[in-house]
């Protein structure tokens, strides 16, 4: 019965002069979805609307599903499509269309309203007309409905174009932007609940993601490293493709540990990854870093934490959990499909080396001052690890 999609975009259609690069983002984000869906799909473009007309057979639940995945829809609405042959067949359509698909029958007690949209305006009533038109036929066929024009319970709405779109059923999408219409981040993605849900959460904006992930062979397993590698493809499912960088950070983190305060290990660890995600930042044309930082749930996250590692980057560090609960935080991964895999029990380089009793109020003097004690091998580290990076693609 439902072979159109109209897809309802909220926020992207009041950028002004812009908007028609919007739009085609968000086009070409929908095609890119619907490229994994089985079927034949085409995509259109017409007065501030997006319709998806789907040829032949597909697979209805997994298009809604791709569909739900692409930022800046805020609505997909299964259409019923029909030719126009007047007013009488309309009705019988329309009728037809409150059976089978809101298997609507003569008992059932509700209030409704008719909103035509006169698109084609060589179309010979106008829509008020259409409205009492069809809001009489629909109360004949269902004599227990009743209009309510201000607050009903069901909208049905009607479309007339050079064919006629008959929808009532609005399907919530994921809200935002369409990726690639805010430019390009690099996450720091970790294994563990909270930096997908970070690169999520951006990529919700319209931003583009790459990503960096640090690991220490041997003392983290490969396991761990594939761990991440499936986090990417889930986060990548919403954002598009992620060039994700891999970093063997094993010789800076034993050197850390064998120069530095053992309570400032972390920290110093931070410091480190957010150069060298700066430094891929760089060669990506990213405009800024994504963390999972929130503040105070470890030392290594109280705003004097916060404050020590983000002295080392001259990019903008988003940070779009910081005011959320863990339980929040999880709430969302749950949400996203991120959190069976952020909870697998593979280890964790940030785990291995941490301190007992890591300090939770770092001094700035005093880090730079320990850092300094690196001073002979660290450049070199960070060029080896750098360049020894090896950069997987997910989809
Ligand atoms: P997450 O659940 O995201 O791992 P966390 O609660 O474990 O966060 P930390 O380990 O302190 O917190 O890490 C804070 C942030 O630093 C992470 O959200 C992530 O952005 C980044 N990060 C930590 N470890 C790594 C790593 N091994 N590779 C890349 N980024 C990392
Ligand atoms: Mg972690």
């Amino acid at each position: 019965m439902f072979s159109t999609f109209l897809i309802k975009y909220g926020e992207i259609a009041i950028k002004g002069k812009n908007r028609h690069l919007f739009e085609e983002a968000l086009v070409n984000q929908i095609r890119h979805a619907l490229s994994k869906v089985d079927g034949s799909f085409s995509v259109m473009r017409e007065q501030g609307r997006i319709y998806i007309d789907c040829e032949g057979s597909f697979d209805y639940d997994e298009t809604v599903e791709a569909l739900q995945r692409v930022f800046g829809i805020v609505g997909i609405c299964p259409v019923m499509k029909v030719e126009d042959k007047g007013i009488d067949e309309l009705a019988g359509d329309v009728i037809r269309f409150l059976e089978e698909t809101l298997e609507l029958t003569p008992q059932n007690v509700i209030t409704f309203k008719v909103m035509t949209r006169r698109a084609n305006k060589s179309y010979p009533i106008p829509s008020m007309e259409v409205n009492s038109e069809l809001g009489g036929r629909i109360l004949e066929a269902f004599p227990g409905l009743q209009v309510d024009v201000h607050n009903p319970e069901l909208v049905l709405h009607v479309e007339i174009r050079e064919k006629i779109y008959i929808y009532s059923k609005i399907i919530p999408g994921p809200g935002g932007m369409p990726v690639g219409t805010s430019g390009r981040a690099m996450l720091l993605l970790s294994g563990g609940i909270d930096s997908p849900v970070a690169g999520y959460m951006i990529g919700k904006r319209g931003v583009v993601i790459d990503a960096v992930y640090f690991h220490a062979p041997p003392y983290t397993s490969e396991r761990a490293k594939e761990k991440v590698v499936d986090l990417a493809k889930l986060v990548a499912r919403y954002t598009g493709p992620i060039r994700l960088h891999v970093v063997n950070f094993t010789d800076i983190q034993l050197s850390i540990y064998e120069k530095c305060p053992h309570d400032e290990l972390t920290i110093i660890m931070r410091r480190y990854m957010m150069r060298i995600a700066e430094r891929f930042a760089a060669m990506d044309g990213s405009m800024a870093l994504i963390t999972g930082e929130s503040i105070g749930q470890v030392a290594s996250q109280t705003i004097q934490s916060l404050s020590v590692t983000n002295e080392v980057c001259a990019l903008p560090v988003f940070r779009p959990l910081i005011g959320f609960d863990k339980q929040e935080i999880v709430e969302v991964s749950k949400k996203i499909g991120t959190f069976e895999t952020s909870i697998l029990p593979f280890e964790d380089c940030c785990t291995i080396f941490v301190a007992k009793h890591p300090v939770t109020k770092p001094n700035l003097k005093v880090i730079q001052c320990s850092e300094c004690k690196l001073s002979d091998i660290i450049d070199g580290l960070v060029e080896t690890a750098i360049d020894t990076a090896e950069t997987i693609t997910v989809e």
